[in-house]
């Protein structure tokens, strides 16, 4: 069967960041939720990386025939999101994460240990991270040792930021050199804000007043 895969976006410059934006307009009134099934969850994740091809359609195959197994792995990958988007809103707004969502975060990471392998790939040695077989390591392990990299580095904390989007709320590593980023995207909230401001300015309308009309 062809499936129509969802897009996601993939700007945060960091895996735990790309997962908390598979929300659209994060602080409009009604987001627009990208992992509504099982299946965004295992597109997400093989667009990631974190899967290859073969494991994505074994697990897909499994969510087809114990479906309340698919429902609970999304509902876990969901609350882990919701709680690391949380967390790293607050550090861009120099606060420090709730406890109850770094224990939600420090749940997550007690149930996907990393295990190592060394192996040789044309012919160098490599060290590789493996998660355990459990779906739960194998699909959120990965993002969840990223988040606790990102929150663990106090340098790479303070290049975390919201974007500035009016109702966007993506959050992202600002890597500039003058630390000037603002937006998820130039092309996308950048230039809605410029097209916003270049009308205002013709039309001599204030913020206030369009909001009104
Ligand atoms: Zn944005």
């Amino acid at each position: 069967m062809q499936m129509v895969e969802p897009t996601f976006g993939w700007i945060g410059g960091a895996l735990c960041l790309d997962f908390t934006n598979t929300v659209s307009n994060h602080r409009a009134i009604r987001p627009g939720e990208k992992l509504g099934s099982f299946e965004d969850l295992i597109a997400w994740c093989r667009q990631a990386g974190i899967l290859d091809e073969s494991t994505s359609i074994e697990l897909l195959r499994q969510g087809t025939m114990v479906p309340a197994q698919g429902e609970r792995l999304l509902h876990v990958a969901v609350h882990f999101r919701d709680a690391l988007y949380r967390a790293f809103c607050d550090v861009s707004e120099d606060r420090q994460p709730s406890k109850s969502d770094l224990d939600v975060i420090n749940s997550l990471l007690a149930r996907t240990p990393i295990t190592l392998q060394l192996s040789v790939e044309r012919e160098r040695l490599v060290c590789l991270r493996t998660g355990c077989a459990l779906d739960e390591a194998r699909l959120l392990g990965p993002i969840a040792w990223s988040a606790a990299e990102l929150l663990g580095s106090s340098e790479s904390l303070t290049k975390v930021r919201q974007c500035a989007g009016e109702e966007c709320g993506w959050v992202f590593l600002d890597l500039t050199k003058n630390h000037s980023r603002r937006w998820c995207d130039m092309n996308d909230c950048g230039s809605k804000a410029k097209a916003k401001r270049y009308y205002r300015k013709k039309t001599g309308r204030s913020e206030e007043t369009e909001t009104r009309s």
